[in-house]
């Protein structure tokens, strides 16, 4: 089922999210995640862009070629990032029609619970890198236009 989105300028997207507990409460939510993201042809969503404060994230298989299907993430942790950094140009679902040029580490290597609970590692690389460093940031309540170096597309109404 699709959910709304929350929009900038919305406070709740600068709260930090809370850590997942039970994984069993939030299937439903990770399910409507992705249907919410392929219908907003997102390459990635966070919990509090549906309104829901909690450490979860989906990824969009077009992230990687590696992904074979979209890859649900909760309370992931970034635990090793690359000196190399990589500027390009990013926007968010919650930002419609803004872009702007930011800053990513070009490799991470992330520690998260998968959807049947299983504590997980994996590497990423460029946009995979880039995508999963967005959600993490959402879940901190981090935006894009506070990580922006010049806005690229689109304006800001505030
Ligand atoms: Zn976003």
């Amino acid at each position: 089922m699709k959910l709304p989105l929350v929009f900038y300028p919305n406070p709740k997207l600068s709260e930090a999210s809370v850590k997942v507990d039970d994984i069993s409460g939030v299937q439903k939510l990770c399910s409507d995640m992705i249907d919410t993201m392929e219908h907003e042809k997102g390459i990635g969503i966070s919990a509090v862009q549906v309104g829901k404060s909690v450490r979860c994230a989906i990824i969009s298989k077009d992230a990687d070629e590696s992904l074979e299907d979209h890859l649900i993430i909760i309370n992931p942790k970034i635990f090793s990032a690359s000196k190399e950094m990589v500027e390009e140009e990013e926007g968010c679902l919650s930002i419609p029609e803004v872009f702007g040029m930011v800053n990513r580490h070009k490799k991470i290597k992330v520690r998260y619970t998968d959807s049947s609970g299983q504590e997980q590692k994996l590497k990423a690389t460029n946009l995979f890198a880039r995508v999963l460093q967005h959600e993490i940031d959402h879940m901190d309540g981090v935006l894009i236009i506070d990580r922006v170096s010049e806005i690229t597309k689109g304006k800001l109404d505030v």
